[in-house]
């Protein structure tokens, strides 16, 4: 009896291990470059997908969202910004971005445009402006500039917008809408430092995605496992420029119309919803760890995140209690 069962065991063994091997799709994946940086798509096609089609998707909207935000980038001339207030995506997109001005007290601030130029990190001929100058500066920029022209359609006074802190996350948001209207369910998009999962991996198990350590950007300090969220992360390592000694962030404090200077490193935001992971990123950054915590605390936004200061402890938000792993000191989990 044994020796007639055992090839039908081998041949229903070797049945499960083929159909386990076709099930199995490998990811495809593009590198590209947009927005001044190297975006990668990564995504698990299904059986009726063509690869080819839903990467060049990807990397024509990334490419689109791009034009359309340079399109607005720090343009003053009457024609240029009625165009923003008349163009429904722009227009949409600036309404997002003020209201999370509004929420997080202007730590997040579309119109910084003149103070960052005056750093020179557009033209990437870095200088340290004087005090009368920043403070002249100053008056010409706040969202609520911007809240008012765009309630009065008043393209004079559309004070001049850098959508940069939210560019990615808006691309990424997009694409994503794309490839799922296209059947994609399992995807990844590295955008810049900005991470968004689409779905899981195709046999439902989460991502795994590293934390770049922001003292050595060739190295991760953290990982996180999750599906279908964006993780975003902003540094002062990123775009900064060194002069006699001191860094100089890219992220400026609309407030003071300085380089934000606290004990962070890196903010990594965690949420649904990529626009405002990318906008909260840059927004608590600039709060620095006290008033991320306490905005956090308030509940206000349903968001995580892992903050690195320069002692290297790590603090994170509760929700991400099980699904992270670091080497370094936990310093505390918010709740
Ligand atoms: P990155 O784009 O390097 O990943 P962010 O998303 O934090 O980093 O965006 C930083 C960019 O946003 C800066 O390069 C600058 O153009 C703009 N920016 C700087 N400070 C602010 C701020 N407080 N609010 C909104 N945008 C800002
Ligand atoms: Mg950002």
């Amino acid at each position: 009896m044994k020796s007639r069962i055992a090839p039908f065991i081998f041949i229903l063994f070797l049945l499960t291990a083929l159909t386990g091997c076709a099930k199995k799709t490998e990811p495809v994946r593009r590198e590209f470059f947009s927005m001044d940086t190297v975006m990668q798509v990564i995504l698990y096609p299904d059986r009726d997908s063509d690869p080819a089609k839903m990467l060049d998707l990807a990397e024509q909207e990334v490419l689109r969202t791009d034009a359309l935000l340079t399109s607005a980038m720090g343009t003053a001339e009457r024609d240029s910004a009625a165009k923003i207030l008349n163009d429904s995506e722009l227009s949409a997109l600036l309404n997002r971005a003020l209201l999370i001005s509004a929420d997080t007290d202007g730590a997040f601030d579309p119109t910084v445009w003149p103070i960052v130029d005056a750093w020179g990190f557009y033209s990437g001929s870095h200088r340290i402006p004087k005090e009368d100058e920043l403070s002249a500066l100053l008056q010409t920029i706040g969202w609520e500039k911007a809240r008012s022209a765009m309630n009065a359609s008043d393209p004079d006074a559309l004070p001049k917008l850098d959508l940069g802190a939210i560019g990615k996350g808006y691309a990424a948001s997009t694409v994503k809408e794309k490839l799922h209207e296209n059947g994609v369910t399992s995807a990844i998009l590295s955008l810049g430092g900005n991470v968004s999962l689409l779905g899981s991996r195709p046999d439902g198990s989460d991502f795994t995605v590293g934390i770049r350590d922001p003292e050595d950007p060739a190295a991760y300090f953290a990982t996180l496992s999750l599906s279908d969220k964006a993780v975003v992360t902003s540094g002062s390592y990123e775009r900064s420029f060194e002069q006699d000694g001191v860094r100089y962030s890219h992220i400026i404090d609309p407030k003071t119309g300085h380089p934000v200077d606290n004990s962070l490193l890196s903010v990594t935001v965690v949420a649904d919803d990529d626009i405002l992971a990318d906008a909260l990123s840059t927004a608590l950054f600039v709060m620095g760890p006290d008033g991320a915590a306490q905005f956090y605390q308030s509940g206000l936004y349903d968001f995580d995140m892992i903050l690195m200061e320069k002692d290297r402890s790590v603090t994170i938000t509760q929700g991400l209690k099980n699904c992270f792993e670091t080497a370094e000191t936990l310093k505390g989990i918010l709740k």
